[in-house]
């Protein structure tokens, strides 16, 4: 089961989800059964600050970019024209590439007529894999300054095991990264706060889901007994699945601060993620 981990906005607590769920799956992974975390949040990976993994395999991941020929380029400005990420620009008498903003579409090199452009690899970031108890540890990082980590959630999905657990911590918002992070999952999870930010970040994911017609439901983090969730609220009125609230708990902020895994710590939160993966599975058999 492949269930992806969402939030609308960073500082919800999905990478804390993310981390736990996974290891609460470490039971099942007792019975031959994988338990996997994926690190999709390319630009900002920071499950591996809970997981520690050890034993990394690292791959480099790349794009095709163009490279030009100056003996043949006569200047003619078709590929510039021809870019609409003007990752091109003829300039004093030379073709000037700006590879950060190429998105490796190709078509300057077909585009052409003197088959002055060729393409080259360039590495825009790595995935590691390792291993952290129980838990496969797979993260993928994006190289400070490019453009789009998708080719990045391109290359390490296709890595993941079909059984056991598999949790995607996605990267937060509604954009591409997202997008491709969730194509192929069973379910997905979004993690909202109790704020006003939290309900309006939350509507656009639930639009998102909405288009693409992805199960999903809703954990709400960090809810106080006694004052009002707009997020719940937000819940209840478009009639959204909600998996279970978890505590504002100083305890659980406690244990992140030391970069400690709550269900590794404490048998309760190992009791509540265990419950919520329950509740996951059979939502998703739905
Ligand atoms: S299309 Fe080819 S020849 Fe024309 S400017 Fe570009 S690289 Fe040079
Ligand atoms: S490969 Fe595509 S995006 Fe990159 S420079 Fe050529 S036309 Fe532009």
């Amino acid at each position: 089961m492949k269930i992806a981990v969402l939030s609308g906005k960073g500082g919800t607590g999905k990478t804390f989800v993310s981390v736990n769920l996974a290891c609460a799956a470490e039971s099942a992974a007792q019975s031959n059964l994988n338990s996997v975390y994926v690190d999709c949040d390319v630009e900002e990976p920071n499950g591996n600050l809970f997981l520690k993994p050890t034993n990394i395999k690292k791959s480099g991941v790349n794009v095709t970019v163009p490279v030009v020929d100056n003996t043949k380029c006569t200047g003619c400005r078709k590929c510039s024209d021809f870019c609409k990420y003007n990752a091109l620009a003829y300039v004093k008498d030379r073709l000037l590439i700006f590879n950060e903003v190429c998105h490796s579409c190709g078509g300057c090199i077909i585009f052409c007529p003197q088959k002055a452009l060729k393409e080259r690899q360039r590495e825009i970031g790595v995935i590691e894999e390792g291993i952290s108890g129980k838990t496969t540890v797979f993260s993928g990082n994006l190289n400070t300054g490019e453009v789009s980590g998708v080719p990045i959630i391109k290359e390490l999905l296709p890595k993941l095991p079909d059984n056991g657990s598999v949790i995607i911590d996605c990267p937060p918002g509604s954009a591409c990264t997202v997008m491709e992070s969730i194509r192929q999952v069973d379910y997905c999870l979004l993690v909202a706060e109790p704020t006003l930010f939290g309900v309006h970040n939350l509507s656009m994911v639930y639009e998102l889901f909405k288009l693409l017609k992805k199960p999903f439901g809703v954990v709400l983090n960090k809810c106080l007994a006694d004052e009002e969730n707009p997020s719940e609220q937000f819940c209840k009125e478009n009639r959204i699945t909600i998996i279970e609230k978890i505590p504002y708990d100083k305890e659980i902020g406690r244990l992140n601060s030391q970069g400690l895994v709550a269900v590794r710590e404490n048998g309760t939160y190992k009791e509540l993620f265990e419950r919520i993966l329950d509740k996951l599975v059979k939502e998703s058999l739905q």
